[in-house]
């Protein structure tokens, strides 16, 4: 290949990468090379999750998660619309297991409101109204901005208007290798030059970080979610998303039901830590690199509490009789039989602080002299990453 040069040259064609392009593009820049180490768009996280464009529950208010969801959630919403892509405007209802939780929802409302999300606290008769099958102790939690979407069409429609702007080039099948030199990277296709590469890799972005110098006291832990499927006859029973009271001082929302845009109810994920930042199915995406994962996850274990309750819980959920459990807490009359196996799965790579051997709960974005380095887009960033993508430019890129 000869050398190619991108006035910004992206690594990663997942929704951060591609909303940084659109949002760069919508600024003038004409000249923008996306790499994208797979041959077909969304085979990672972007692809593979549950296609909620939540509201800002949950998030503190401070975080930077907080300021982008919402209106993240408006701007995917209002895409969809112009694109005529699927969005399914059910909303969300949060229910309690027990008084404990039950209290946690007065909390998670006041969050909610702090970061302008319109919720309401509802009694069983309300919540009967939206979620006939739901069940919770007294209260639950209504939000009414969640939606759901079809990832992989968003992935597809942006992907396409990139493309056809003549501006935009997104070399599939190109893997980022290292940088070389000053602002020239080495890919398994040879080399391109840059005036700023933007580092959007997901699950590889603290790898390809730690080459250009930057974040290396973030490390990587990746998470597997798995889904089962409600069968077909019982999907009358969601109507829109039903989900858990979590714990808030993990970033994992747990096991949850989501009505997709096809009609089928998805119950998961799960957050087990995983052998491999591709490790979807066993022993798929498993090497080397498992030894240091598995290091890594022993030592977050021993000094981290909220880790450690996380380790214990979540892989049982293997087993399908503690996943049923988990599910049957949301809905009245699921049988076992009601739930199917399913292929789908994803990971979750969250970043760990390791001097401070903290799962980061926020966004991270760092810049150098000539790379931007986008860290830990947990979820919601597919929810908010037009804004997000916004805020990059202004603060980072400009
Ligand atoms: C199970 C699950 C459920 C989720 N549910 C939701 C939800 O309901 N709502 C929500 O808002 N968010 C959700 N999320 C989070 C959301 O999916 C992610 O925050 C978002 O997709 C991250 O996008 P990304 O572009 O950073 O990563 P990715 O989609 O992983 O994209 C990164 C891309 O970089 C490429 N890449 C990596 N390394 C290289 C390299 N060296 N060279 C070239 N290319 C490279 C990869 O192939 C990949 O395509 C969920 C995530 C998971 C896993």
């Amino acid at each position: 290949m000869r050398t190619e040069r991108a006035d910004f040259l992206i690594c990663g064609g997942g929704i951060i990468g591609l909303t940084l392009a659109r949002e760069l593009l919508n600024s003038g820049c004409e000249n923008i090379i996306i790499l994208e180490k797979e041959n077909t768009p969304g085979k990672h996280a972007s692809g593979r999750n549950s296609g909620v464009l939540h509201a800002g529950i949950y998030y503190s208010p401070d975080s930077l998660k907080a300021k982008l969801c919402l209106q993240g959630n408006f701007l995917m919403k209002q895409y969809c619309r112009e694109k005529g892509l699927p969005l399914l405007e059910t909303g969300k209802v949060i229910v309690a297991k027990n008084v404990k939780e039950a209290e946690t929802l007065k909390e998670l409302y006041s969050r909610a409101v702090e970061n302008g999300a319109k919720v309401e606290l509802i009694d069983t008769g309300r919540l009967e109204e939206i979620e006939p099958y739901a069940k919770t102790h007294g209260t639950a939690l209504y939000s009414y901005y969640t939606a759901v979407v079809d990832p992989g069409a968003i992935l597809k429609s942006l992907h396409d208007d990139l493309v056809a702007s003549g501006k935009v080039r997104i070399l599939t099948g190109t893997e980022f290798r290292r940088p070389k030199g000053s602002r020239a990277v080495l890919t398994n296709r040879g080399e391109i030059r840059f005036d700023m590469f933007i580092n959007a890799a997901g699950a590889y972005s603290d790898r390809v970080a730690h080459c250009f110098g930057v974040g290396l006291d973030y490390r990587l832990i990746p998470f597997k979610g798995i889904y089962r499927k409600l069968r077909k006859d019982k999907s009358y029973m969601v109507r829109g998303n039903i989900y858990p009271v979590p714990d808030i001082r993990n970033p994992f929302l747990g096991v949850h039901l989501t009505r997709n845009t096809k009609g089928e109810v998805y119950a998961g994920p799960t957050a087990i830590t995983a052998l491999g930042r591709e490790n979807y199915r066993f022993p798929e995406g498993i090497n080397a690199e498992a030894f240091d994962i598995a290091g890594r996850s022993a030592v977050l274990f021993l000094v981290n509490p909220k880790f450690r309750k996380v380790a214990l819980t979540e892989p049982r959920k293997y087993i399908f009789r503690f996943f049923y459990e988990d599910t049957k807490r949301l809905i009245k009359n699921l049988k076992p039989g009601d739930i199917v196996s399913s292929e789908k799965a994803g990971i979750r790579p969250q970043l760990v602080d390791w001097n401070k051997k903290e799962l980061v709960m926020d966004f991270v974005v760092i810049r150098d002299a000539d790379s931007v380095h986008v860290l830990n887009a947990i979820s919601p960033a597919f929810t908010s990453s037009m804004v997000f993508a916004k805020l990059i430019k202004e603060r980072f890129l400009t």
